[in-house]
């Protein structure tokens, strides 16, 4: 088989027998990206010198008879927010087209500690705003699965790399969908853990409250590998959790027996894809016949969290752009003749179009006159949805959804905004209510995948991953992998 093709877990195992080196998978991986990125557009970052060396770090060690980590010496991508010190971090915009980070972020640091690879930034949503990576200045990113679609967003980048094998691991991150969605996008495996499980500090902030980084992987045992380095405690971040990190991969057992999955009836109703929506049955069925208990739930509120959403999100992200003023660091235009005009121009041509509607809804809705009527009653429902979520996992121990209505659709820059915001029905309650949640592939749809969505208690990552760890052991979609076919 391709080394491209292979998963975290089986190339450790060909690392540490020396059956391949980790130079070789290295440049294997490199190959694959030059044979297809010019189709697909991943990247927007190569670091093959810097690769390279770590690679042949880790060989010395093997070749001395020295342990390594489950990630060491295995390539990953890292979404294009999240800092690594001296390579570019560009969120995708024209306003930090040439920023440089300065510094590690948390995440990377423990990656590092692993002596993991990276071998570059995923293109994304302009400052993950979006859920096609439609909306990043520098290009937009083809599905493997059929070119002519969206690969999801706004990790875009990063879950088609996966597919395309482009990478054998990724990062992501999940402000209200965007791990799992691209995820479900491409038919793959991606987590976003509770809030406040893995540190926010150095991914480049969209919405604080909400944004979480997770992985993006082919399969779930990948994926509990690479929360076991990235989780943890820093004190950096203030929302940064102090609670022990299990050993992820310990919850891998094929056993479902007695546990309780709902079935939130908000989520099967009008505007579900029939064909996403029989996937789907197919899954339960599946979990029935292995011993799980079926519960209807009912999730009132689900109604209100995309609206919900789209003021909290946008009230956040408009604090947090506010330190672009063409002043401190990132794009700055010219000839302006006073201050406030060259803050004002530099904002103006260095935003794409999305993220300045976000910066006007998000200033609008904190602004004195409709503070209580938006941002006020956003943060209410807020608890609303929370609460309800609490009640419901009383009743069961996981929560069986789609993870998008519908499969990837065309690449069309000219969709409605709104109609892409109101595909984010399946995802967003998760972010409000800060649970676990994860996709993982569970059948097709026209040829093109679909995925089925987990959500778990706060911090029970484990049961989520026994879900779904026992769901793709006894399918086979995880092992299927993108033609990368079809016309751009
Ligand atoms: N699609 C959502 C948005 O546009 C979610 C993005 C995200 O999770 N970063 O805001």
């Amino acid at each position: 088989m391709e080394l491209y093709k292979g998963t975290v877990h089986e190339l450790h195992q060909q690392l540490v027998s020396k059956k391949i080196s980790a130079v070789e998978l290295t440049n294997a991986m490199y190959d694959r990206i030059g044979a297809v990125d010019d189709q697909v557009k991943a990247y927007l970052t190569l670091d093959k010198q810097g690769a390279l060396a770590q690679a042949a770090k880790v060989d010395a060690k093997i070749a001395a008879g020295e342990a390594i980590k489950p990630l060491a010496g295995i390539p990953g991508a890292i979404k294009d927010n999240i800092c690594i010190k001296g390579l570019k971090t560009t969120c995708s915009s024209k306003i930090l087209a040439n920023y440089e980070a300065i510094y590690d972020a948390h995440v990377i640091e423990n990656l590092k500690a692993d002596e993991t690879i990276f071998l570059g930034k995923t293109n994304m949503d302009e400052f993950a705003m979006g859920s096609t990576t439609e909306t990043s200045y520098f290009q937009t990113t083809h599905n493997p699965w059929d070119l002519s679609k969206v690969p999801g967003g706004s990790s875009g980048g990063s879950a088609a790399a996966i597919a395309a094998g482009e990478a054998i691991w990724s990062l992501g991150s999940d402000t209200g969908g965007s791990i799992r969605q691209p995820a479900s996008f491409n038919g793959i495996v991606g987590i976003k853990p509770t809030y406040g499980r893995v540190s926010r500090y150095g991914c480049v902030a969209f919405a604080s409250s909400l944004d979480q980084i997770g992985p993006i992987t082919r399969d779930v045992t990948d994926a509990a590998i690479v929360l076991n380095t990235i989780c943890g405690l820093d004190k950096h971040d203030s929302t940064s959790l102090p609670v022990d990190v299990p050993d992820f991969t310990k919850a891998l057992r094929q056993d479902v027996k007695g546990l309780r999955i709902g079935l939130p009836k908000e989520f099967y109703g009008a505007g579900l894809d029939p064909k996403v929506d029989a996937e789907l049955k197919k899954a339960v069925e599946i979990y029935r016949q292995m011993g799980a208990e079926i519960v209807d739930i009912s999730l009132p509120s689900t109604e209100y969290a995309v609206i919900t959403y789209y003021i909290i999100a946008p009230a956040e992200a408009s604090a947090n752009l506010a330190r672009y003023d063409g002043v401190r660091y990132g794009y700055r235009a010219s000839n302006a003749t006073s201050a406030p005009e060259m803050t004002t121009r530099s904002r103006t041509e260095g935003f794409g179009p999305e993220v300045r509607r976000r910066i006007m809804l998000g200033t609008y809705v904190l602004s004195s006159g409709y503070y209580d009527a938006y941002y006020k009653k956003a943060m209410q429902v807020r608890t609303l949805i929370r609460r309800e979520y609490d009640e419901a996992f009383k009743k069961c121990d996981v929560l069986l959804t789609p993870t998008s209505p519908v499969p990837a659709y065309k690449i069309d820059s000219q969709m409605d905004p709104l109609a892409i915001y109101l595909l984010d029905v399946c995802t967003i309650p998760v972010n409000l209510a800060g649970l676990p949640g994860i996709s993982v592939p569970c059948g097709f749809a026209d040829g093109m995948p679909v995925g089925m969505q987990l959500i778990g208690k706060p911090l029970d990552e484990e049961t989520v991953l026994r879900a779904a760890y026992t769901f793709e052991q006894a399918t086979n979609f995880h092992t299927q992998l993108a033609p990368i076919g079809g016309k751009k």
